[in-house]
C-alpha cells in the first residue's frame, strides 16, 4: 500500500511543474499567418507575415502587400527567444495551400522571418530550414528554430 502511494506522487509533481511552466512562461496568441517568402510577395515557401488576430481586425483584416489567399489562422505558443510553436488551424487552410506548404508533413522556410516586436514580448526570428510538422485532426503543429 505504501509503495502504491509513492508511485502516485511522482506524476502529480510532474503535472504541477508542467502547469507552472505554462502559466508563467508560455504566451499564447491567436494569429493570422500569411504563408510564403517575404521578399517574393508571398510566393514560394515560408512565413511572410504573422499578426495577432486582434491587430489584424484593427487594420481591416487583410494585408495590401501580401497574397491573402495564403492566409491561415494559427495558435502560437512562445516563450521569449527560447520556444516558438505554431499550431496551424487545419480548417483555415485551403487544399491547394495545404498541398503546397505542408506536403509530406514538411514545412519549409526558405527565408528567415522576424516577428514584429509588438506581436509578443520580443521580436523573434524564425530561421530558415526544413521542419517536420505534427498533424492531428485539428492542427498542424510546427516548432521553429528561432533566435
Ligand atoms: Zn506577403
Amino acid at each position: 500500500m505504501k509503495q502504491m502511494i509513492q508511485q502516485q506522487e511522482e506524476p502529480i509533481k510532474a503535472r504541477k511543474r508542467k502547469n507552472r511552466l505554462k502559466e508563467d512562461s508560455i504566451n499564447q496568441v491567436f494569429a493570422e499567418v500569411i504563408l510564403g517568402r517575404p521578399s517574393a510577395k508571398c510566393k514560394h515557401l515560408g512565413i511572410c507575415k504573422i499578426t495577432s488576430v486582434h491587430t489584424t481586425r484593427l487594420n481591416g483584416f487583410s494585408s495590401d502587400s501580401c497574397n491573402n489567399c495564403n492566409k491561415v489562422y494559427a495558435l502560437i505558443s512562445a516563450k521569449g527567444k527560447a520556444f516558438f510553436e505554431v499550431a496551424f488551424l487545419k480548417s483555415s487552410i485551403d487544399k491547394n495551400v495545404l498541398d503546397q506548404h505542408f506536403k509530406d508533413a514538411i514545412f519549409k522556410v526558405e527565408e528567415s522571418y522576424t516577428t514584429d516586436k509588438a506581436f509578443m514580448d520580443t521580436a523573434v526570428t524564425i530561421k530558415t530550414g526544413i521542419y517536420t510538422a505534427t498533424i492531428t485532426e485539428t492542427f498542424i503543429t510546427v516548432r521553429f528554430d528561432i533566435h
